[in-house]
């Protein structure tokens, strides 16, 4: 399957879910699509940037230090806090959930620890609150990206940030009980 064949249907596939079935953006008035001053925005799964040309005039592409499958380039996503919401890409789409793999084990999919402090919904509630379809079709979705290498190794790449910034956050409050 090409690429943009195999984003379209992930696209619509999580096109009509969000995390709640009541507009999540009232509790925090739109955290995740805020902009800030400093360059933050989501990764694009392999191949996605596809989807982005020509690049919409509501976002940037840049390149980053995180890669994938001994080298290869991830790209990251950045917009002007608004975009065309059938073409907003994939990790906006399953935020705040976030698939997690190792290998040899099962996908799962988990609150994204990148998310605390900013999303309530990250910070301050379990999956079993999020809508059961949201949850559902982001399932499906990166298990669709479990069948592929590209986007699987991306999946165990990304889960390994996901465990190195797990233990920064663990090691950052031993060392603030220490001060207390
Ligand atoms: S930050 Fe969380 S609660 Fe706020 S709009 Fe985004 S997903 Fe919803
Ligand atoms: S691309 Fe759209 S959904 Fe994603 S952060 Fe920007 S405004 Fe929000």
């Amino acid at each position: 399957m090409n690429k943009k064949t195999f984003y379209k249907k992930l696209y619509k596939l999580l096109e009509n879910v969000t995390p709640l079935t009541v507009d999540c953006g009232g509790l925090c008035d739109g955290a995740c699509c805020a902009v800030t001053e400093e360059i933050t925005g989501m990764y694009l799964f392999p191949g996605e940037k596809v989807m982005f040309n020509p690049l919409p005039v509501w976002a940037e592409l840049y390149d980053i230090d995180f890669t994938y499958d001994n080298g290869k380039e991830v790209d990251l996503i950045t917009c002007i806090g608004t975009c065309d919401r059938k073409l907003r890409p994939l990790s906006c789409r399953i935020f705040p959930l976030v698939p997690y793999a190792k290998r040899g084990e099962k996908l799962q999919i988990l609150m994204d620890i990148r998310g605390r402090g900013l999303c309530p919904l990250a910070t301050a509630m379990k999956i079993t609150d999020l809508d059961p379809l949201f949850v559902k079709r982001v399932t499906m979705a990166m298990n669709m990206c479990m069948k592929f290498r590209d986007t699987r190794e991306f999946i165990y790449s990304l889960s390994e940030l996901l465990d190195e910034i797990k233990n920064q956050t663990y090691e950052k409050f031993v060392k603030d009980i220490d001060k207390l």
